[in-house]
């Protein structure tokens, strides 16, 4: 071992946690917490990494690391996310094969840390591309630099994390076959949009709008009339406006950069800041009672837009509909005024990263084919709060479909080949979360996706009682599956990672999310329309499943990350929050099922003799398997220095 901080393994705990000498939830965690404490942040299950948030900079992230672990054989050097980043890397290479990292655990745990050091370290030892030098190098630029663009409109202060992803976010590389990144592409999940309108008391609104409020210059002051964060009312709802550990000024200086650096300049970047106090500005539009008092922007349009809508009638059975104008009231009024925030904001949102798409595709057509790629998946994690609405519930569901693929890759596939195989084998319990998902995404017997869209599409989502009646359906559709429980305006369903208390209030109204935009954009109705239907949960469900099938066709790469604490110090251990979190991400079912056998392709089984004692291994009808893991590490080691 090279490494200082590698030193007793009494002491730091053990490396990697399938030599552990007893498999229980609670030596993984006294194992974690004796590395952690030696500040060593990273721990092995075999192949998977697990990671402790240490809340402060740890000293081997430099040069120095990225030379040592680039090449090096697994096992070689102390776990590292630069092994796991270099495994993928060199896979991707020599077999040909695509490569995806998933990187899971709750808000606050690392995850985007470690996708911003996976990347970091893939930009620092892929190829320079040679003739094509200067557009890699441009490419490797857009893939780091627009990272602070996308955290300046996408993240957030939070009671959880002060720089919370309030989005999600697949980044997927695409490289040459030698080996040089030649484009890319982002895919983005579920905006937060919620947040403009209203962070909860303690969390800020999105960093951007304090890096403008507090760090624009003067002539973009003037310019958008831009006021201290306490004139505006989407900032001072929460009485939040400083993040520990950030600044707004710092961040401001390098999300221009990004922009920069993604082309967006000029006029696209002065109209990006002028939606934005835009935004700021139309939050401050308050209506009172008859007349037209909106203060701000009082143009007339806006005015009507905001203060009435229009109802259409009739038009049955060969009848004519009749159109007309229905004064709001103050609260249909301040709500249409949020619609119209959030519309504007998600939309904005996605044009900044279809920018982002865009530049990387320029770039790339001047480097032509490319046939590999390494994607980096940094969803948010499962949340849990007091209260829980519709966008915990969507982000919930996409937890959970992740979960399904670290099963279906992992635990269950993998036990059904050792059935095939015909190996005796004391199966491995695990808690297969199949029956959540199904609960919510089954089409038949509907689920409370079904249910919910059936709600929709039969019933307006702004009459009164929209939201009770889905409880009360939900009830009737659930009731049987053990995982879901109804309760008046609540429903409760136990996911794998706990049991979540769902608010029913406002569900109809944030599935149904397009009459806003019927009224505020009339001309993309027709094209809404076509693609019916067209709610959220349905969205969701479909990119849900695109991203299942992409991730599917890549080797995937796991990284668990936990957090220590909820106080975010470093050195503070929270002994039953990382028991809880060892228990819901299955490290033990994970230990266990390396510890029984691990198999050997019958391509990877090395030809050269291995004096092995025939109690350590099993042949199989096809493959071979190993038993213990001392084995696995010889056979490891000759493999790697073959
Ligand atoms: P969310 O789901 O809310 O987006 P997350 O899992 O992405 O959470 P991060 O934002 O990556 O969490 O980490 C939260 C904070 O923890 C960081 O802002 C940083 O202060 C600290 N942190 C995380 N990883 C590291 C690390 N490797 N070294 C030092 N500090 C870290
Ligand atoms: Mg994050």
């Amino acid at each position: 071992m090279s490494f200082q901080w590698a030193k007793n393994q009494a002491q730091n705990g053990i490396e990697d946690m399938v030599l552990l000498s007893k498999v229980t939830d609670d030596q993984i965690t006294d194992n974690l917490k004796k590395r952690i404490n030696a500040d060593l942040m990273f721990t092995y299950i075999g192949p998977t990494l697990v990671a402790v948030n240490p809340y402060k900079r740890l000293p081997y992230f430099s040069e120095k690391e990225i030379e040592q672990y680039h090449g090096s054989a697994a096992y070689e050097h102390p776990p590292h996310i630069y092994a796991t980043a270099d495994k993928m890397f060199q896979s991707m290479i020599t077999d040909e094969e695509n490569q995806c990292v998933i990187i899971s655990g709750e808000s606050g745990a690392g995850k985007t840390e470690c996708a911003k050091l996976i990347m970091n370290y893939i930009a620092a030892v892929s190829s320079k591309g040679g003739t094509h030098g200067n557009v890699v190098e441009n490419i490797k630029q857009v893939i780091l630099e627009s990272n602070p663009l996308l955290e300046s409109f996408g993240n957030a202060k939070t009671l959880r994390n002060n720089n919370s992803s309030r989005f999600g976010k697949y980044f997927e590389i695409n490289f040459t076959k030698s080996g040089a990144p030649a484009g890319g592409k982002i895919s983005n999940f579920l905006l937060e949009k919620s947040r403009v309108v209203g962070p909860g008391q303690g969390e800020r609104n999105f960093h951007i709008f304090y890096q403008l409020t507090t760090s624009c210059t003067r002539e973009e002051k003037e310019a958008l009339g831009m006021m201290d964060p306490k004139y505006f009312h989407y900032l001072n709802v929460s009485r939040e406006y400083s993040a520990d550990g950030i600044s707004d000024s710092e961040e401001y200086a390098a999300m221009k950069r990004g922009m920069e650096i993604c082309n967006i300049v000029g006029n696209d970047q002065s109209s990006i800041f002028q939606i934005l106090a835009g935004i700021l500005h139309l939050g401050n539009v308050s209506f009172v009672e008859e007349g037209n008092d909106a203060k701000g922007i009082d143009k007339e349009i806006l005015n009507a837009k905001l203060t009435s809508r229009i109802v259409t009638t009739g038009g049955f059975g060969g009848k004519r509909s009749s159109t007309y104008t229905v004064t709001m009231n103050i609260e249909q009024a301040t709500n249409t005024r949020d619609a119209l925030a959030k519309a504007l904001y998600s939309r904005m949102f996605d044009w900044i990263v279809q920018s982002v798409n865009g530049a990387l595709a320029s770039l790339s057509r001047g480097i032509g084919t490319q046939s590999l790629c390494i994607g980096v998946l940094d969803i948010f994690g499962f949340e849990i709060f007091d209260k829980n609405g519709f966008e915990q519930f969507c982000i919930n569901y996409v937890n959970e479909r992740l979960q399904q693929i670290f099963i279906e890759l992992t635990l269950k596939s993998e036990q059904e080949e050792y059935q095939r195989e015909g190996i005796q084998w004391t199966p491995i319990d695990f808690f297969n979360n199949k029956v959540v998902v199904d609960l919510i995404e089954s089409k038949k017997p509907p689920g409370v996706m079904a249910v919910l869209d059936d709600i929709c599409s039969t019933m307006h989502a702004q009459v009164e009682g929209a939201d009770q009646k889905f409880v009360q359906k939900l009830e009737m559709a659930c009731s049987q599956n053990k995982h879901f429980k109804g309760q008046q305006s609540h429903f409760v369903i136990s996911h794998y990672a706990g049991s979540v208390t769902y608010d029913c209030d406002g569900f109809t109204e944030a599935n149904k999310d397009t009459p806003f935009i019927r009224n505020l954009f009339p001309e993309v109705v027709d094209e809404l329309d076509k693609k019916r239907p067209t709610t959220v949960s349905h969205k969701i469900k479909t990119q849900s499943q695109e991203l299942v099938d992409t991730l599917m066709r890549c080797t995937p790469s796991y990284i668990r990350c936990i957090k220590p604490n909820e106080t975010k110090r470093p050195k503070d251990w929270d002994n039953k929050r990382v028991e809880h979190q060892v228990r819901y991400l299955n490290l033990k079912e994970n230990i266990k099922f390396l510890r029984r056998f691990a198999i050997l392709t019958p391509q990877t089984w090395p030809s050269w003799n291995v004096d092995m004692d025939p109690k350590e291994w099993q042949i199989g009808k096809n493959k071979v398997f190993i038993k213990s893991p001392e084995s696995l590490f010889l056979l490891e080691e000759q493999r790697d220095r073959k």
